[in-house]
C-alpha cells in the first residue's frame, strides 16, 4: 500500500489532530533546565529505598489494579474515603479521562455543522486562555468542541457578574468565545499556569456554585500556594480536584497523579480507565511519599524563597515578573523578543519555555530551581544584556 492508501486507514479525526507540544528533554552535559517545571530536589530517601526494596522478582506480577494503599492513605489525608479517589498515570491521564466520561464528542461527520452545535452544552470542553495547553488537545482527541474563554489581561479569574454579562452581549464575531454555565466539562488550572497566578478558594467557589456542568480545579502546583481549594471538591458533588506527585513531590519519572471527588463521578471514571492503570513502582514511590511529607515541606519553602530572590533580581534588570504562587514565574523580558532570549539563554547552557500562542508569545516561563540555578540564570541574563 502506498503512502496516501495508508493515511486514508487513519481516522481522519487523528490525522488532522495537531498533539500537545512537550517540553523539550535535551540530554546535554551541564544544562541548567528550567523548561518543564520539574523539582530541583530529588525525592525523599526514604522514597528512593522503597522504590528499591520492591525492584526484584516481584515484578513479574500485576500491581494493584486500584491503587489501594495509595488511596486508603490520601483519603486520610483529605479526610474523605478511598471511593473519592482515583490515582492515574499521571494527572494527565485522568484528565483525559475526564473528557471521555463528561463530555459527548460532537463526532466527525457532524464537524461541518460544528458552528450550530457550538451551544451544545453537552460536547463542550470548556478553560481559560492561557491555561494547561494540554486541555484543547483532549478535546480535540475526543472530538469535542472547545470553548477557549480569555482570563483578565493580568492573569485573574473574570468574576461570575463578568462572565455572566459577556453571555449578555450580542455576538459580533470578533468578541472572544463566551463563558458557558452549561459546559459538560469546565477545567479550571489553579494557581494559574502558565501565568502562576494564585486564586483564592472564595472566588473559585463562585464560579463552581454557578457552572451546571462538571468542573476540574487542577492543583499541578498547589503545594507552593497561600491557598487550595480541596475542600470545593468534598463540597460540591459536581467538583473535582485534580493534584499530581509530579512537581511539588518531585516524581514526574514515575507518572502519578489523582483527583478528589464524589464517588459517583470518580466511579465513572475508574468504569473507563485501563485496567492496571499505575505501575507499581509509582504506587509504592507516591505511598512512600506520604510517610514524609515533612522532607517536601521543607523543599516547597526553599523554592519559594529561590522565587521571590529570583522575581526581585530579574525585576530589577528590567524584567516585567508576574507574581507567582507555583514553582515557576512568567516574565516578560527588556530588550529582544521572548523569542530570541530562549535561544540567548539555551547559548549559555540555560533552558526556559517559550510558548508560541499569542496570548504568552513576549513571554518566558522560568521553571524555579536551585538557589545556585537561579544565581547562573541572573548573571547569565546580566551576560546578555
Ligand atoms: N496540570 C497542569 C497545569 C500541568 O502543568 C501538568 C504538567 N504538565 C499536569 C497537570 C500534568 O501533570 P502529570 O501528568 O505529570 O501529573
Amino acid at each position: 500500500m502506498n503512502k496516501i492508501g495508508l493515511k486514508q486507514l487513519i481516522r481522519p479525526l487523528v490525522r488532522e489532530l495537531h498533539p500537545y507540544v512537550y517540553g523539550e528533554q535535551p540530554k546535554i552535559k551541564g544544562l541548567i533546565k528550567l523548561n518543564t517545571n520539574e523539582n530541583p530536589y530529588p525525592p525523599s530517601p526514604k522514597v528512593l529505598a522503597a522504590v528499591k526494596a520492591v525492584v526484584d522478582g516481584r515484578l513479574r506480577l500485576y500491581p494493584n489494579p486500584t491503587a489501594q494503599a495509595l488511596r486508603e492513605k490520601l483519603a486520610r489525608l483529605h479526610r474523605c474515603k478511598p471511593e473519592n479517589i482515583i490515582v492515574g498515570n499521571g494527572s494527565d491521564e485522568l484528565l483525559a479521562l475526564a473528557t471521555r466520561a463528561f463530555v459527548e464528542p460532537v463526532g466527525m461527520a457532524r464537524r461541518a455543522v460544528r458552528s450550530s452545535q457550538r451551544d451544545d452544552p453537552t460536547t463542550v470542553v470548556q478553560y481559560f486562555t492561557p491555561s494547561y495547553s494540554l486541555y484543547p488537545v483532549l478535546a480535540d482527541i475526543h472530538g469535542a468542541a472547545k470553548n477557549a474563554v480569555p482570563l483578565k489581561p493580568d492573569f485573574s479569574l473574570p468574576t461570575v457578574r463578568e462572565l455572566e454579562n459577556q453571555r449578555k452581549e450580542p455576538p459580533d464575531g470578533v468578541t472572544p468565545n463566551r463563558w458557558n454555565f452549561d459546559a459538560a466539562l469546565a477545567f479550571v488550572t489553579t494557581p494559574n499556569a502558565p501565568s502562576g497566578r494564585g486564586y483564592k478558594t472564595s472566588d473559585l467557589e463562585k464560579l463552581c456554585r454557578a457552572q451546571k456542568g462538571v468542573v476540574v480545579l487542577d492543583e499541578a502546583y498547589v503545594d507552593f500556594a497561600e491557598e487550595n481549594a480541596m475542600r470545593l471538591a468534598l463540597k460540591f458533588p459536581h467538583v473535582i480536584v485534580a493534584r499530581t506527585f509530579s512537581k511539588a513531590y518531585s516524581l514526574c519519572f514515575q507518572r502519578v497523579g489523582y483527583f478528589v471527588g464524589h464517588h459517583d463521578l470518580i466511579a465513572a471514571l475508574h468504569k473507563i480507565r485501563d485496567s492496571y492503570n499505575v505501575n507499581g513502582l509509582g504506587q509504592a514511590a507516591a505511598v512512600a511519599t506520604l510517610d514524609d511529607l515533612k522532607y517536601y515541606h521543607a523543599n516547597f519553602k526553599k523554592i519559594v524563597v529561590t522565587r521571590e530572590w529570583l522575581s526581585r533580581e530579574l525585576t530589577k534588570l528590567g524584567f516585567r515578573v508576574f507574581s507567582s504562587q507555583t514553582n515557576f514565574i512568567l516574565v516578560r523580558p527588556p530588550w529582544f523578543p521572548a523569542k530570541d532570549w530562549l535561544h540567548k539563554l539555551r547559548n549559555q547552557k540555560i533552558l526556559v519555555r517559550w510558548f508560541s500562542a499569542p496570548e504568552v508569545i513576549n513571554y518566558l516561563r522560568i521553571t524555579i530551581g536551585t538557589a545556585a540555578e537561579a544565581k547562573a540564570l541572573v548573571k547569565a541574563v546580566r551576560g546578555i544584556l
